[in-house]
C-alpha cells in the first residue's frame, strides 16, 4: 500500500528525530536528504512538512518537472543519481549540489556550464567503494587522481565524497565499506588541493544511515523509510 501524505509527514518526522538522535550520539551535525525518486510534488510537499529541507533526485526529468511546481520551496534540491553528459546543463545551477560526479570529463562539463552561467557549481566525488562492475563512481584507488584533476577544473568546488555501498550486504561489511570511505575522506582531506574541501561525507539510506553517521556521515540520503516502497508511475 502506497503511504498517505500524513504518513509520509509523520515517516519524515521520526527519520528526522532519529537522525539527529545518530548525530548527537556520533558528536557532529548530520543533514537529512530526503530521496524522493519516483515520489510526485505533492509527496514531496508532504515530507517538506515533516521537516525535510533537502530531496535528491535521480532523474534530471523528475528534477524539471518537479522544480516546474515548486516542489522544492523553501528546501534545496540536490542531484544523487548517474549524470548523463548530455543533460549537465539540465542540471548545474539548479541544485545546491551535485553528489555523483565521477569522471574528469563529466567535472569539465559541468565546471564549463557554471562558468557560462557565471556561477561555482558544488560538487561531491562518488566513490564506488565496493568497486563493483555495474556501479557509478570512481574505484577508490583512482579518487586521488581525480581530486587533482578537479583542482585544475574551474566552475567547480569539490565538497566531499557521496558513496553507495554493495546492496545486501551484512551490516559489518557495510560498516567496513562506510569507515573505508571515511578513510578516503581524510586521506583527501589532508592532501589540500585547490577547489577542494573535504567538508561533506555523504553516506547511509534507509537500511544503515545510523550506522553510517556512526562512521562519520554528515549527509545521508534516506528514501523508502520516509516515502514508503517506490512505484513506478505512468
Ligand atoms: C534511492 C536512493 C537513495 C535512498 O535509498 P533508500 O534505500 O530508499 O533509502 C539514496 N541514494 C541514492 C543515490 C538513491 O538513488
Amino acid at each position: 500500500m502506497e503511504k498517505s501524505l500524513c504518513e509520509i509527514r509523520d515517516s519524515a518526522a521520526r527519520v528526522l528525530e532519529r537522525v539527529n538522535a545518530a548525530a548527537e550520539r556520533a558528536g557532529h551535525e548530520v543533514v537529512l536528504v530526503a530521496a524522493s525518486k519516483l515520489n510526485d510534488p505533492e509527496r514531496v510537499r508532504a515530507a517538506f512538512d515533516g521537516g525535510v529541507r533537502h530531496f535528491g533526485e535521480n532523474r534530471v526529468q523528475e528534477l524539471e518537472s518537479k522544480l516546474a511546481a515548486d516542489a522544492y520551496a523553501g528546501a534545496t534540491a540536490h542531484f544523487i543519481g548517474h549524470l548523463q553528459k548530455n543533460k549537465v546543463k539540465s542540471v548545474v545551477g539548479r541544485v545546491s549540489l551535485i553528489q555523483s560526479a565521477d569522471s574528469p570529463e563529466l567535472l569539465r562539463l559541468i565546471g564549463k556550464r557554471a562558468g557560462e552561467l557565471g556561477i561555482v557549481q558544488d560538487v561531491l566525488l562518488e566513490v564506488n567503494i565496493g568497486r563493483e562492475a555495474a556501479k557509478s563512481g570512481v574505484p577508490p584507488e583512482a579518487l586521488r587522481e581525480l581530486a587533482a584533476e578537479a583542482a585544475e577544473i574551474p566552475g567547480i568546488f569539490v565538497r566531499g565524497l557521496m558513496t553507495i555501498p554493495p546492496a545486501g550486504e551484512e551490516k559489518e561489511k557495510t560498516v567496513q565499506y562506510f569507515e573505508q570511505t571515511r578513510k578516503l575522506f581524510i586521506d583527501i582531506g589532508a592532501k589540500k588541493y585547490d577547489n577542494v574541501s573535504m567538508c561533506i561525507l555523504s553516506m547511509g539510506m534507509s537500511a544503515d544511515f545510523e550506522e553510517a553517521i556512526a562512521c562519520g556521515a554528515n549527509m545521508v540520503r534516506v528514501g523508502t523509510a520516509i516515502f514508503g516502497q517506490r512505484y513506478a508511475r505512468a
